[in-house]
Order: structure tokens, then sequence, then C-alpha cells
């Protein structure tokens, strides 16, 4: 009888809690990542001084490299930095924009990534992709999953509550996008990856349900968790498909349409979920979703991130050209500029505007 398997790219270390970050060297030797102790360490040239400050006794074979912003040209002088030393791996200790320099970097010098993330923003912090801005505006690069992920909850605890809020709607927008992903198998055949939605899936759901808020360790446990298994939801089904749908589609068209309004990440495709659930007619899971953002404190209205509803419109009009090829519910219903209108007054009036 074939026994038969897959091997899923994943981290060989994922270490979530208070603490953390003070056993990173420890954890890396015994888990054979970094058994000499040299690492790069990338972090950014503003807040990352007073994490080097606590974290650099620990890591004496370390060296430093300041990260300027979170162009390509920035990860590309990282890389061009660090391949002069002889390092086990490359580190990048920070938030969004250093963890994909540093994962971009890594790939180019060709060493295992570890990301040390000390904000719950969104899910890559654990996906095999590298957000950089470039000439062209903003570009994603495939890059390697982190071999291994580590986030500290008391340097979360530290960081702004907003940026807790935007990792809650990004891993919550998961279902939505799970649902868009199987709506386009219905009608077009599209093959799903069902290990891939169920991890996606579940990581949402697991937000979506938890009772507890953004100040308790058992929530941000559960969020962190749900970042990680996004990421490598992602890296199972070789696109962003488990994680992205209309969803990101209505946030990457605020991106591009009212560049300098935009709202988080995670507050826009959180409002983008939700109003996606409504359109695919799931009137109660809507509903749920708009319940769950409100309570963490996260918007559900265009209105309550500046835009009125004829800009949001709009957005959602331009949404399908951010991701050609991707068919979600909007591709789907196609519908004209009016009927946008009119769908977001109702879903307004269902999640009580
Ligand atoms: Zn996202």
């Amino acid at each position: 009888m074939p026994v038969l398997t897959r091997l899923i790219p994943s981290p060989v270390v994922v270490d979530i809690r208070p603490g953390a970050l003070d056993d990173l060297a420890t954890v890396l030797a015994d888990q054979r990542v970094s058994q000499s102790g040299r690492l790069a360490v990338a972090i950014s040239s503003g807040s990352g001084a007073r994490l080097r400050e606590r974290v650099a006794p620990s890591l004496p074979g370390a060296d430093w490299f300041e990260v300027g912003g979170g162009t390509i040209d920035d990860a590309v002088r990282l890389a061009d930095a660090m391949k002069s030393g002889r390092y086990d791996a490359v580190v990048g200790l920070g938030g969004g924009k250093i963890i994909d320099c540093a994962k971009f970097a890594a790939a180019r010098v060709g060493l295992p990534m570890v990301a040390v993330a000390t904000n719950l923003s969104h899910d890559g912090i654990c996906s095999p992709v590298s957000i950089l801005d470039n000439d062209a505006g903003r570009g994603s690069y495939g890059v390697p999953t982190p071999i291994a992920l580590v986030v500290d909850l008391a340097v979360i605890r530290e960081a702004p509550i907003r940026f807790v809020r935007s990792g809650i709607g990004d891993a919550v927008s998961n279902i939505s996008a799970v649902a868009d992903w199987e709506l386009a198998h219905r009608v077009n055949g599209e093959r799903v990856d069902g290990l891939a939605a169920a991890m996606a899936r579940q990581a949402g759901e697991a937000v979506l349900r938890h009772p507890g808020g953004c100040g308790d360790d058992g929530f941000l446990t559960v969020l962190s968790e749900g970042l990680v298994l996004s990421g490598i939801a992602m890296s199972i089904a070789g696109h962003t498909r488990p994680s992205s749908g209309a969803c990101h589609e209505i946030s990457h068209a605020l991106d591009l349409l009212y560049p300098r309004r935009a709202a988080s990440h995670g507050e826009q495709v959180g409002i983008g979920a939700a109003f996606a659930t409504h359109l695919r007619g799931d009137e109660e899971g809507s509903r749920l979703m708009a319940d769950v953002l409100r309570r963490h404190g996260l918007p559900v209205l265009a209105g309550e991130i500046g835009f009125d509803d004829d800009e949001f419109a709009r957005a959602v009009e331009f949404a399908p050209q951010t991701r050609p090829g991707r068919y979600t519910i909007l591709e789907h219903l196609d519908l004209p500029p009016g009927r946008i209108r009119a769908a977001y007054a109702e879903y307004t009036a269902s999640v009580g505007g």
C-alpha cells in the first residue's frame, strides 16, 4: 500500500511567549539553526537601537545591520553589507519592513532567515513573501519561509495597540479569502488546496471566536499562532490565495487610489472581509465579523477610516484590477457602480452604521 505524503516548508522553531527574546541565542543553538552564534541581525535605524541594547548582550557573536526602510534598494544594500561575513543565519528583528528586508536579503545571500516579530500587524511574519517598495510602487517577492519564528509577547505589548488590531483584521480576513477561493472552485473549477484552506480558515476562526482581548496573553498567543499558520498556508498553496481575496483587493485599491490616506492593512482588509462576506450573501457571518472587529476597536465602515461612501464604492469597483486573474465575489458579481453603492448601503444598515 503506498503511503503518500508531502513535505511542507515550515519553520523548525516557533517560539511564542513572554520572554522569548531573552532565550533567542539558546533556542537557535539548541535547534542547530546557529551553533556558532554568528548571526547577521537586521534592525530598524530608529526603534531598533533600544532592542539592540536589550538583546546584544545575549548575542555576542552577532553583527548588527541598520536597515533604512522597506524598499528593494534597502534589502539589496543589506544583502551586500552582510555578504562579506560568515553567518549561520540572518535575523530580522523588528516590524514588517525589517522582516521583509531580512527575508529578501537572506534569500539573496542563500542563508536561512529567523523572524523575530516585534509587532503582529499582519500575516507576513512567517510567510514566503517579501513585500518591498520598488520604482513601480510596491512589489511582492517570493522568498523561502523563515526557518524560525520568535514572538516575545512582552515586546508585543510594548508596541502600540493599533498593530495588534491590524493583525486581528488580517487574520479574520482569511475566512472571507477562503470563501472566495471556494467560490472560484465552484464557478471556475480553480483547484483549492484543502490543507492550506483548512489552516488559513482555522487561523481566522480561532481569532474570530476567541473571547479574550488585545491585552491577554492567551488571545495574543492565538493571534500570533494564527498569523504563523496563515503564512504556512501560503507556503503550502504556493500563492497568497488562502489569506487574500476580495478583502485584500479592496484594501489594495484603497492604497492605490488614495495613497496618502490609507489606514492600516488590517483595518482595511477587516472592512473588506466583512463587506465581501455580505456580498456573498452570508448576512450572519458578515455581522459576526463586524461585531468582533468592533469589540477589538477595529473599524467596520469606510467612514471610520476617513473614506466617504462614494470613495469606498470607487475602490470596490477598482479592486479587481489590483489582482488580475484572481476570482472573488467582486469578479463574480461584477456590479456596476450604482449597485456597489446600493450593496454598501445595505451592508451599512446590516452591521449597524
Ligand atoms: Zn493581509
